[in-house]
């Protein structure tokens, strides 16, 4: 700083600009990788502000925040919901009414479930199914060769309609150890003969995008930082 007899002071960050963000993502992004802005924690203006410029998909992961943000966005039509967190067994039925999407099945007897209970509401839900391809104590997903014996049974589930695989690097991979996991994960789902592939996060979506994601779920790099850690 210069000698003076005043100094300025530091000027304010610049506010987030939502409307910026997304430009810069929908910039970025390839052709075949869509976003899912991962609005958990956020409010439901924010998702108002984002819907107005043309984002029609959200990621929630709490039944409850999500409830009460589809009531208070209802007037706005239909937006294509994806539910991405720990789907418990108890919740099944509240999450199948709820949302279109689900990316976070990791187990057959959760999928069996969710058949079944589809089947009573008369739905037919987009799913992924959750993969773990590294050890990760702090996820939980299917391991190929679970995956891969399972597929038969997991196929036969009507009216589950099961479009693709989704994963989630482990905390620490460096940016070429993430793009050979997605790449994997890319590698299973065409063995598999699905098309869709859920990967990638604000830290690490570039890598799972090279690999072939075809949605990209996105939340702080999107909305800035959480206003109360979820
Ligand atoms: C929260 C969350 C995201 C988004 O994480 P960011 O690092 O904020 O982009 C993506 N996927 C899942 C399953 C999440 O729970």
């Amino acid at each position: 700083m210069a000698a003076g007899a005043f100094s300025a002071p530091d000027p304010a960050p610049p506010a987030w600009s939502l409307e910026q963000q997304l430009a810069a993502l929908r910039e970025a992004l390839p052709a075949g990788s869509r976003l899912l802005a991962v609005s958990k924690g956020h409010p439901a203006a924010s998702l108002r502000q984002l819907a107005a410029l043309g984002q029609r998909s959200f990621g929630e992961s709490r039944l409850q925040e999500a409830i009460a943000k589809q009531a208070e966005l209802a007037d706005l039509g239909a937006l294509d919901w994806h539910f991405i967190g720990r789907l418990q067994a108890n919740k099944a039925r509240a999450v199948l009414r709820q949302f279109g999407t689900i990316h976070s099945v990791d187990s057959l007897e959760l999928a069996e479930r969710l058949a079944r209970i589809a089947a009573e509401e008369g739905l037919a839900p987009a799913v992924f199914l959750q993969v773990k391809l590294r050890v990760d104590p702090n996820k939980t997903g299917l391991s190929a060769p679970e995956l891969r014996q399972l597929w038969p049974r997991l196929q036969g589930l009507a009216p589950l309609r099961i479009v693709g695989l989704m994963t989630m690097a482990p905390q620490g991979l460096s940016r070429a150890e993430s793009q050979a996991l997605f790449g994997e994960c890319a590698a299973l789902a065409r063995e598999l003969g699905l098309a869709e592939l859920s990967m990638g996060m604000s830290g690490d979506w570039p890598e799972a995008a090279a690999a072939g994601s075809t949605w990209v779920r996105i939340g702080s790099g999107l909305f800035g930082p959480k206003p109360c850690q979820l």
